[in-house]
């Protein structure tokens, strides 16, 4: 279902530290340049799009959108995370006065089978298990919509199961963005890739940033000799060296999130198969018998080990191809952020006919 994407561009021989936000720039000029201009003309024009961003849960959804409105036009485009939304409307819930109005906006604009008592009570005792229901989320993406400027959208966690599928048909009109263009962007990831990402996940504790010990480390790696094991040290200066540190549950990988999985799949399925609606599609992972042909060897995740000389007390830093198994089961790269993000930038030049 998702085709590989060719990034590579025949005689461009320059190599780029992708990791750097200012050769990722010059990298997206040398292999993008005329799309971005089209983009960026469009959105000057004062037009907009919606994409709803389809792929299993960790499967870089933000990241993909982010570096999109990086490149593009960060003022006019937008990720909007469904689920952020809900976390804020706990918070709303606990201030009083807040907690009245978003009641009286459900009593206004909320229709379904839920009175607005069992509503609110659905919001507070939220679990991951517990779904709200479908007429609820959408009247609170309206008014988190209206209270913004218009911008270019991202969806991230709309739709989330099958049902949600049909509102996003006329999801647009809903929203007051008619005439605007809205597609699917479907996410194609690797299991092994997402459970290495939240196995070896790393979290600086004061600035929340997000690293991975094994897949993409701090330029401060360190050495605990009593555990014998290596740490991360945040690079951010105002941090001051703090440790990364793992989340709880992390070493499981994706073992508690299996079951959303299958779900995830049907859903990337029925929305691979859904008429008259764009898609674009995101592949993460490249087999490696077809790399050459189709990516730049600097576009390849790499894997980082470590090595503890004890005399000069010294980590020395080993930097090779990750090779994983994809979901067929055959030897493969996994893409960086920005070739997948390069694809994106490409295709839906492409979907808007620019
Ligand atoms: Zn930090």
């Amino acid at each position: 279902m998702f085709p590989i994407f060719k990034t590579k561009i025949k005689g461009l021989k320059k190599k780029f530290d992708l990791n750097n936000p200012k050769e990722r720039k010059e990298y997206f000029g040398l292999k993008a340049g005329k799309e971005i201009k089209k983009l960026r003309d469009y959105f000057k024009k004062g037009n907009t799009f919606i994409a709803y961003l389809i792929g299993k849960k960790n499967s870089g959804k933000g990241t993909y959108s982010k570096m999109f409105a990086e490149i593009i036009d960060p003022g006019r485009v937008e990720h909007f995370s469904v689920g952020d939304m809900i976390r804020e409307i706990d918070k709303e819930l606990k201030d009083k006065k807040k907690r009245k109005e978003l009641i009286d906006f459900l009593e206004k604009n909320y229709r379904g089978w839920s009175s607005i008592k069992e509503l609110i009570l659905a919001l507070e005792k939220r679990s991951t298990k517990t779904l709200l229901p479908t007429e609820l989320i959408l009247a609170l993406i309206k008014r988190e919509i209206a209270k913004r400027k218009k911008k270019t959208l991202f969806i991230d966690g709309f739709p989330r199961d099958l049902d949600q599928i049909n509102f996003t048909l006329f999801f647009r009109d809903l929203i007051g963005y008619r005439q605007d263009p809205d597609f699917f962007v479907l996410i194609g990831v690797p299991e092994r890739v997402i459970d290495e990402r939240i196995k070896h996940r790393r979290v600086c504790p004061v600035c929340q940033t997000s690293r991975n010990l094994k897949l993409f480390p701090t330029s401060k790696i360190e050495y605990d000799s009593k555990k014998k094991e290596f740490y991360l040290l945040c690079d951010n200066p105002q941090c001051k060296e703090v440790k990364l540190l793992p989340k709880e549950g992390d070493s499981l990988g994706i073992k508690p999130i299996k079951r959303r999985f299958k779900k995830d799949e049907k859903l990337i399925a029925q929305a691979a198969s859904l008429y008259g609606i764009p898609k674009v599609f995101l592949r993460n992972s490249v087999p490696k018998s077809r790399a050459l042909e189709f990516v730049d060897n600097y576009e390849i995740t790499p894997e980082y080990s470590y090595q503890w000389l004890e005399r000069e007390k010294k980590v020395v830093v080993k930097e090779k191809p990750w090779i994983i198994l994809n979901d067929e089961k055959e030897g493969a790269y996994s893409l960086l952020a920005a070739p997948v993000a390069l694809s994106l930038i490409k295709q839906i030049t492409k979907v808007l006919n620019l």
